[in-house]
């Protein structure tokens, strides 16, 4: 059933094009239209019909639409809220997919027309892969999305809540520096510990070594995958949440220490109980349905931030 009458996507990438592929299963708009920067990205999105209307700028596609979802990387949602917000109709809700949201809201909000409802969102799913072939319908199933209504209003707010319940998500509602405080411990630092352990690797020099490629299976892999995520959104991710992922960053560095010093000396009784503790918290993560115990970790193909 349709919730909207057109949606407008700006940015036609993994988050956009999972989202076109997931309103057309589920019917939830009469009209998509979407908006890409480049004219590659447009070119690539009209030959795969992924949405019905592939416009040459941001205002166009979002010229008369009910809702408009920026999927942009986030350091770039204030300028395109700058170019669509004259061609906003009245009572239009605006939304993003942006992975932080304090710097988001400061940086839209201010630029969007009185009477139209911004109401920010964050879809906790993801993969390294970017652009509009990458994505897939079932993207969002089952994992959660995260709306920061502020004081938003409330109908708006709900319609917004069952269109993602519609495109597969769970729905849950928090504020905006909440929101960036739990990302940053359950995605923003752990991407940039990957970022960093690949980097010791490629500054070891072993990295394309048939060794490391061939034994990668146990660990390395996985950092290999997260550190392949899109390089303009992390920037931009670390750069808007800065202080959250330095907080985490510092109290990740003084447990750190605590181990290397556990290892040093010796004291495999530290050791055991601290990893004792971190199993648990993998099984409960099983156990709330947010990944399965597969040897791939569950990750093909959702995951991200
Ligand atoms: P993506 O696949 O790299 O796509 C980004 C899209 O934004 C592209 O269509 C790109 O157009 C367009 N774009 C880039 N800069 C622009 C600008 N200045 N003006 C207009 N359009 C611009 O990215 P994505 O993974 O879908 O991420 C989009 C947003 O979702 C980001 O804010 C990210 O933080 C958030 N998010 C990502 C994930 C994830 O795991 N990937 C998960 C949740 C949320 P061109 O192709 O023409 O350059």
């Amino acid at each position: 059933m349709a919730l909207y009458g057109r949606v407008a996507l700006i940015g036609l990438g993994l988050i956009a094009s999972s989202m076109a592929h997931a309103m057309r299963r589920g019917g939830l708009a009469d009209e998509i239209t979407g908006f890409a920067r480049t004219p590659e990205t447009r070119a690539v999105a009209r030959e795969i019909g992924l949405v019905d209307r592939v416009c040459e700028t941001a205002a166009e596609a979002a010229t008369g639409a009910d809702l408009v979802v920026l999927c942009v990387p986030v350091g770039a949602m204030g300028a395109v809220a700058a170019e669509i917000a004259p061609a906003l109709k009245p009572g239009a809700t605006v939304s993003d997919v942006g992975s932080v949201k304090r710097a988001v809201i400061a940086a839209v909000a201010p630029r969007l027309p009185v009477g139209v409802h911004f109401i920010p969102a964050h879809p906790l799913a993801g993969t390294e892969y970017s652009g509009p072939h990458s994505g897939f319908a079932t993207l969002f199933d089952n994992r959660w999305c995260i709306l920061v209504p502020e004081d938003a209003d409330r109908a708006a707010t709900d319609r917004l809540s069952a269109f993602w319940r519609a495109l597969g998500a769970n729905v849950d509602e928090m504020g905006a520096d909440h929101h960036d405080l739990v990302l940053a411990v359950v995605s923003h630092t752990p991407h940039l510990i990957a970022y960093t352990m690949v980097g010791v690797a490629d500054h070891l020099g072993q990295v394309s070594d048939s060794e490391v490629i061939k034994y990668s299976a146990s660990g390395f892999r996985d950092f290999t995958r997260i550190a392949a995520s899109d390089p303009t959104m992390w920037r931009d991710v670390f750069l808007t949440n800065r202080d959250a992922t330095l907080d985490i960053l510092g109290r990740f560095t003084e447990e750190l220490f605590v181990l290397q010093r556990a290892i040093r000396m010796g004291d495999g009784d530290h050791l055991h109980a601290y990893f004792t503790r971190t199993r648990a918290i993998r099984q409960s993560i099983i156990e709330a349905g947010q990944d399965t115990a597969s040897a791939d970790f569950g990750r093909s193909p959702a995951h991200g931030g």
